[in-house]
């Protein structure tokens, strides 16, 4: 067996043992007219891999095959498919399916929709399981793949896929703009697309991250002013400051959100991109203060999608990130190092064509 039977990829047996993979065959899911095969070139290496794989969130199903910033080529197309022919190089993220006919679906919000189908550690609704992008190809509905324009690498578009539009979207959806004051907290993987897409869209940005060590690389991505937390009421010169704040924190110990509040102006947004493995922590108080908003955000729509990749394009914009072959030894150290977030500022795996046919 081999394609286009069944695809090969990289696979968790065990949470206890969540960086050692073993190459597993899987079936994929039933061709259907709307849908694309993509043999796969590289797929980007997210922190939602290690929370799943550690069993952080919840029990995945094992086995499970993560990674969700997929860039390939089309190598086969269903009947009906119109956006995509062989040969095309597309990008998949961390959604494969949704109905497409309900009201959120219809209304562009398909990344709401209450049947939604994650790329990986999911399942269909005719039952069949959805499995990530360390693995030979995916099989994908045409609308969930995305067209990635010719200035951008393969490598440095990848985590674009997940990481990308999980903090270009919420800047669109919530205004950002020239003349408008955009927060980013945490300077890493999300964090650091979070400082160049507002950036590129005019904002004035200000970053803020526990100690001094990431200021040059983020005045580097695009920060107007970096503000250091791990000093005592640094958050007084800015109170009633900022329109827009992205939080990318990803643990809630220690984590003083009523301080960050403080700095929105009246009515601002605080949207929480990060997803801690424990609850959220915040006083009534500290919202009412100047009537803020705290809310969240779920990737990005098809449309948004391809405006990201299009200003990435036009402004040069691409990952920062490290490129590891894929293989057993390379999403150990993949998977390791971004769990203890030791990585400027994402992975890429390459060399597909090494350990697939
Ligand atoms: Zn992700
Ligand atoms: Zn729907």
């Amino acid at each position: 067996m081999g394609y286009p039977d069944t695809f090969q990829g990289f696979a968790v047996n065990d949470t206890s043992k969540w960086s050692e993979v073993e190459k597993m065959d899987f079936k994929p899911k039933t061709f259907g007219p709307l849908d694309i095969d993509i043999k796969i070139k590289a797929c980007g290496v997210c922190g939602s891999d290690v929370h799943t794989v550690t069993g952080g969130w919840d029990q995945p199903r094992l086995p499970v095959i993560v990674g969700h910033e997929i860039v390939g080529e089309v190598v086969k197309v269903g009947d009906n498919v119109s956006s995509f022919k062989i040969g095309d190089r597309v990008g998949m993220g961390a959604q494969a399916w949704a109905c497409l006919e309900c009201d959120v679906c219809k209304n562009g919000d398909e990344i709401y929709c209450p049947k939604w189908v994650d790329t990986y550690n999911d399942v269909y609704p005719d039952g069949s399981l959805a499995y990530g992008g360390y693995s030979s190809h995916v099989r994908v509905h045409e609308h969930f793949a995305f067209p990635i324009p010719e200035a951008l690498s393969t490598e440095g578009v990848a985590p674009m896929l997940c990481a990308g539009i999980t903090t270009y979207s919420p800047l669109v959806r919530n205004g950002a703009g020239p003349g408008k004051k955009v927060g980013v907290v945490g300077v890493g993987g999300l964090g650091h697309f979070a400082i160049m897409w507002a950036r590129a869209l005019g904002c004035e940005v200000y970053v803020f991250s526990r100690s001094l060590s990431k200021k040059d690389d983020a005045i580097k991505l695009g920060a107007d002013h970096y503000i250091a937390t791990g000093e005592e009421n640094w958050n007084e010169p800015y109170k009633y400051k900022l329109d827009l704040i992205l939080s990318t924190a990803n643990s809630n110990s220690g984590f003083d959100m009523g301080a960050y509040l403080s700095t929105l102006r009246v009515h601002g947004k605080y949207i929480a991109l990060g997803l801690p493995e424990d609850d959220f922590k915040v006083s009534p108080e500290s919202l009412l203060k100047n009537g803020c908003f705290v809310g969240s955000s779920h990737l990005g729509n098809r449309q948004e999608m391809i405006d990201m990749l299009n200003l990435a394009a036009e402004k040069g914009i691409e990952a920062w990130y490290e490129a590891v072959p894929i293989g057993k030894q390379g999403i150990k150290e993949a998977l390791e190092r971004c769990q203890s977030g030791k990585v400027k500022y994402r992975f890429t795996l390459t060399d597909y064509e090494k350990q697939f046919e």
